[in-house]
């Protein structure tokens, strides 16, 4: 059997200390689940069990890159939030049984088409078109569990041009790390190389042309990212 053109190559991140990459499956994103974030969004954060949202798996950016402005908005939001790579598959999960799942984690930022997302909104559409656009996962190498335990806390921040735009703890998550797997096998098989971006805390802001971006989680390498101009 031949592909009548050749299939697209599988997108991947690097790995620390590591000359192996990590496949991606999917990218799935969890909605406000910091309160913070959920207030600056208009919600109540204690009324709301957590929701989901994909991105394309070669959205991914990897670490160090310039991206151009993308087309169709004026709005463009950086959401810094913690990556969970998911290393073995699992289906209807008790959270207790989470963890082990885990591969590792990165630093990713859900880039969001605000303005996109605002009109969705309105009109009652889904908001797919402002959060999976080309390259909009920025993410940085996966750090394996084996070198760098499970973060459930530690200092999560982005700063634009130096100035810092959020800034908040992981352990201030609504949802835990291992809460949101069990929520997210309920619906679905998780797999091996699926990416779990966590949601974002207070202070999403919008980017310009020659934004110089890096975010940072404790424990993890920083990531760098460039708009050019
Ligand atoms: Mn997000």
């Amino acid at each position: 059997m031949n592909f009548v053109f050749p299939p697209a190559i599988t997108p991947s991140l690097a790995i620390t200390n590591s000359c192996n990459r990590f496949p991606i499956r999917r990218i799935i994103c969890v909605g406000r689940n910091y309160e913070a974030h959920a207030r600056e969004m208009g919600k109540d954060p204690a009324r709301e069990a957590p929701f989901f949202f994909m991105k394309p798996a070669d959205t991914i950016v990897e670490t160090g890159a310039t991206l151009e402005y993308p087309p169709n908005t004026a709005d463009l939001h950086h959401e810094i939030e913690l990556v969970v790579a998911i290393g073995s598959s699992c289906f209807q999960i008790d959270s207790s049984e989470a963890l082990k799942h885990v591969y590792g984690y990165a630093i990713g930022i859900d880039l969001t088409k605000r303005d996109v997302q605002n009109l969705a909104k309105k009109n009652a559409h889904p908001w797919d078109w402002s959060k999976g656009f080309d390259n909009s996962a920025p993410c940085g190498p996966i750090h394996p569990v084996s070198q760098v335990g499970h973060i459930a806390k530690g200092r999560i921040y982005i700063s634009v041009n130096g100035i810092v735009k959020q800034d908040q703890d992981v352990q201030d998550l609504i949802w835990s790390v291992p809460e949101i797997i069990a929520y997210a096998s309920r619906d679905m098989h998780l797999m091996a190389g699926d990416l779990i971006f966590t949601g974002t805390p207070a202070g999403v802001n919008r980017l310009e042309r020659g934004d110089e971006i890096e975010g940072g989680i404790e424990g993890l390498d920083v990531l760098k990212l460039t708009i050019s101009r």
